[in-house]
């Protein structure tokens, strides 16, 4: 999956499948050569996680992958002291982990955080990119392989929970969005195994319930759900069946909602 005109990148090849939507992988590998921090915006299941382990292979680079809730804590990524057999010993956490290491560490919803992981980053994403650790004293300065990565999704997040300016604007940013139908199909039919023809009514279908999103539904329906409805029925699960747990009951609650939900399948299929 090089891009035309780009140098053929180390591991490429036994890189997870990513299916490029546009320029993201050249600008990925340009702002990991410069020590740009990079975020990723854009709706949950729609592909940013699987781009940044596609990059991570193709750089040849560890991946440190952390999904933030909003229990997590700066001492989480950073480490703490623990109590192993009698003794006190420092362990270190993903974050400092890649520093050291000179890896990508991508904090996946990093909105869901708190307050004190925002700090912690403000010292790695400028200049100095230091990590400073004050349990132990250690300034940790990050090696030319380390990239800091972050999502978030700005759709349904309350406006208590979106990023400050001053953390956003030290990152490059690119919004991803689901892939154009060509596309979504190609992507459905490698990962799930299910014969093309196929997968074009169910990749139709989400862009019908996509078009929902606002009125009847918080979320469109996810690139990853397609994939599951695709596989049940790559393993042999009835058309509606299928549907209906990936693509209706994973999207709401809400009994009447789920009628309409049924009424566009009838009306794709
Ligand atoms: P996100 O991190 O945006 O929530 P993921 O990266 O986990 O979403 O995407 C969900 C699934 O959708 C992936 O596991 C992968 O199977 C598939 N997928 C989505 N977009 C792509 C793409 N462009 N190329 C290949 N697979 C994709």
């Amino acid at each position: 999956m090089t891009m035309a005109g780009t140098p053929k990148m180390e591991g490429a090849q036994d890189a997870p499948f990513y299916l490029e939507q546009g320029p993201e992988c050249a600008l990925f590998e340009t702002a990991y050569r410069h020590q740009m921090p990079l975020l990723l915006k854009g709706p949950t299941g729609c592909g940013k996680t699987r781009f940044v382990a596609h990059m991570a292979a193709r750089l040849g680079r560890p991946l440190y992958t952390v999904a933030c809730h909003d229990d997590l804590t700066a001492a989480d990524l950073i480490g703490r002291y623990l109590l192993k057999g009698g003794d006190t010993v420092w362990v270190d956490g993903p974050l400092t982990r890649a520093v050291r290491e000179g890896a990508i560490c991508y904090l996946d919803e990093v909105v869901e955080a708190r307050k004190d992981v925002t700090v912690v980053l403000h010292p790695l994403t400028d200049d100095r990119r230091i990590l400073p650790i004050d349990r132990t004293g250690e300034l940790l300065e990050a090696g030319p392989g380390f990239m800091l990565v972050a999502s978030y999704n700005p759709g349904y997040q309350n406006i208590l929970k979106t990023l400050k300016p001053s953390t956003r604007q030290r990152f490059l940013s690119i919004s991803f969005d689901f892939p154009p139908p060509d596309q979504e199909e190609q992507i459905v039919a490698t990962e799930s195994g299910l014969d093309p023809a196929r997968v074009k009514g169910l990749v139709r279908l989400a862009g019908k319930l996509r078009g929902l999103k606002g009125q009847d539904l918080e979320e469109g329906v996810s690139t990853r759900l397609v994939i599951y409805a695709a596989s049940l029925m790559a393993h042999g699960m009835p058309l509606n069946q299928a549907v209906e747990t990936a693509m209706i009951e994973p999207l709401t609650d809400d009994d009447d909602v789920k009628e309409g939900l049924r009424d566009i399948v009838m009306a794709v299929f």
